[in-house]
């Protein structure tokens, strides 16, 4: 099957894109087909400067790289395929061409109404509580006065003419059977009088042209989809199949929004969700497997997706599922592959780690501990830079650590870790003299790991004493307690 995605270049791409090309993609791959990726340009004055390269990079990170249409070669953008342009901008003719025959066909006709006019008529429409539509004034218009307006230069769109009797029927392959009433259908500008179509046109001539065989977009198209399938009626092509995805909502049920969280799917990457997860997510944010089965692969997906299986209702985008998901993408990647995840950060954050010969062993002390990449850092921070250790950390009330019990046992730490020979410091002699020390001097166990661990990191949270104490290393353990002042 061809599937396709189709951004406008107005921002960023949204996690619900993503969601969608996840799909599109799935489809694709499942059937050995192909998965294209068009750019939607025709809203002149939303377009953003850089979007289809961050659009490109974005669906890059995911893994969802197209086999057809817009893509990105050594940094530039390239269109690759048969069935190019594939930027709609640089498609302007064909648009105007369909527009045409539309108009020849007295399926479409030309408005000359301004602005002004199209606000007062909502306006009145609004106040007399009537759904805005427009009123088809120049629809009247006979024809002879439309083609001289036209000679002579007056700005006009083109709008289709929906028949008001007609009823539409189709199968949508998530909602089923979909009926709508031509009385309730707007009469679509399909082109601008800047001679750039509108969406309704243009993805309908595309998914024409370009052998789409499945649309899969978001539900508020659904609204839009008896104009789509008439202009196919119209100029005599077989309408693809569609699937309406469902929206993705807030825990309180309304649309997802900035206001409450990320949205945009870069933020996912730069706050340092892995793609895997990110990705095993967004599939089962709507589509279920039909089993209790939560972890999927990129492949697994591919065999396991079906368009039949994506529910109709809105689903609750649940930041809990995906940090739970990130937690068990991040354990599952050997040690290796960890730290190639964490460089990026690294490089940003912490740039003496990678030139050490221990990073991966130390990396390991975190992996099981920490869910955002971009943690990886600070977690990692007190190997390479000396820690502001105060009596403050020290002396910690939850394991019964008053600042003079603190004075009384970090020197009998001290004395302990002095006792451990270089060639037996591994966590497990440390665990054993440790607790000898605890046993014989009748601390709790956690008045002797406390301080030991924040003296070492400066940190209420890191690894445990016995693991953080080995990887130091038993000079810098021993020199990092002395540079404490009592
Ligand atoms: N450009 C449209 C959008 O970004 C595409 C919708 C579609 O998939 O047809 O919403």
């Amino acid at each position: 099957m061809r599937t396709r995605f189709p951004p406008s270049p107005t921002g960023f791409l949204h996690v619900g894109g993503l969601r969608t090309a996840l799909y599109c993609y799935l489809v694709a791959k499942q059937t050995k087909g192909s998965f294209l990726l068009r750019i939607e340009d025709t809203d002149r004055e939303r377009l953003v400067e850089g979007a289809i390269e961050n659009i490109i990079r974005t669906l890059h990170w995911a893994g969802l790289d197209p086999d057809e249409g817009v893509m990105m070669e050594k940094g530039v953008v390239i269109q690759k395929g048969e069935h190019g342009p594939y930027i709609q901008s640089e498609r302007l003719p064909l648009y105007q061409k369909y527009a045409k025959e539309l108009l020849d066909a007295g399926r479409a006709y030309p408005c000359f109404c301004t602005p002004d006019r199209l606000d007062q008529m909502r306006k009145e429409q609004q106040e007399a509580k009537q759904a805005p539509m427009y009123d088809r004034k120049c629809l009247k218009m006979p024809k002879e006065e439309s083609a001289r307006r036209i000679a002579a230069g007056e700005k006009h769109v083109i709008r289709m003419e929906i028949p008001r009797s007609t009823t539409v029927t189709f199968t949508d392959d998530i909602r089923g059977n979909l009926s709508f009433e031509g009385k309730t259908i707007d009469d679509q500008v399909l082109l601008k009088s800047d001679g750039f179509p509108t969406y309704h046109l243009a993805h309908v001539v595309d998914d024409h042209l370009m052998d789409t065989d499945l649309v899969i977009r978001g539900e508020e198209w659904l609204s839009s989809l008896p104009k789509h399938l008439l202009l196919f009626e119209y100029l005599g092509w077989k309408a693809p199949r569609y699937a309406h995805v469902p929206l993705l909502l807030n825990p309180d049920r309304s649309k997802l929004s900035k206001r409450q969280g990320d949205v945009a799917a870069e933020d996912y990457k730069e706050k340092g969700y892995l793609p895997e997860a990110l990705l095993n997510f967004l599939a089962l944010l709507g589509w279920n497997p039909g089993t209790e089965e939560e972890i999927f692969t990129l492949k697994e997906l591919i065999d396991r997706f079906s368009i039949e299986r994506v529910q109709k209702a809105g689903a609750v985008f649940d930041h809990e599922k995906l940090d739970w998901l990130q937690g068990q993408w991040i354990r599952k990647l050997t040690p290796e592959e960890f730290v190639n995840r964490l460089k990026p950060f690294l490089e940003k954050h912490l740039a003496a780690a990678l030139r050490d010969p221990e990073l991966t062993t130390r990396a390991t002390l975190i992996q099981d501990r920490l869910t955002l990449l971009s943690e990886g850092p600070d977690m990692l921070r007190f190997f390479y830079e000396e820690p502001g250790v105060t009596m403050e950390l020290l002396a910690n009330p939850k394991q019964k650590l008053t600042p003079e019990l603190v004075k009384e046992i970090l020197p009998q730490i001290r004395t302990t870790l002095e006792g451990i020979a270089e060639k037996d410091w591994n966590r497990e002699i440390l665990e054993e003299r440790l607790r000898a020390l605890m046993e014989s001097k009748g601390y709790k166990l956690g008045q002797v790991l406390w301080p030991l661990r924040a003296a070492l990191t400066g940190k209420p949270y890191s690894p445990g004493a016995f693991e953080v104490a080995e990887a130091l290393g038993r000079e810098k353990a021993l020199t990092r307690i002395d540079n404490i002042s009592l």
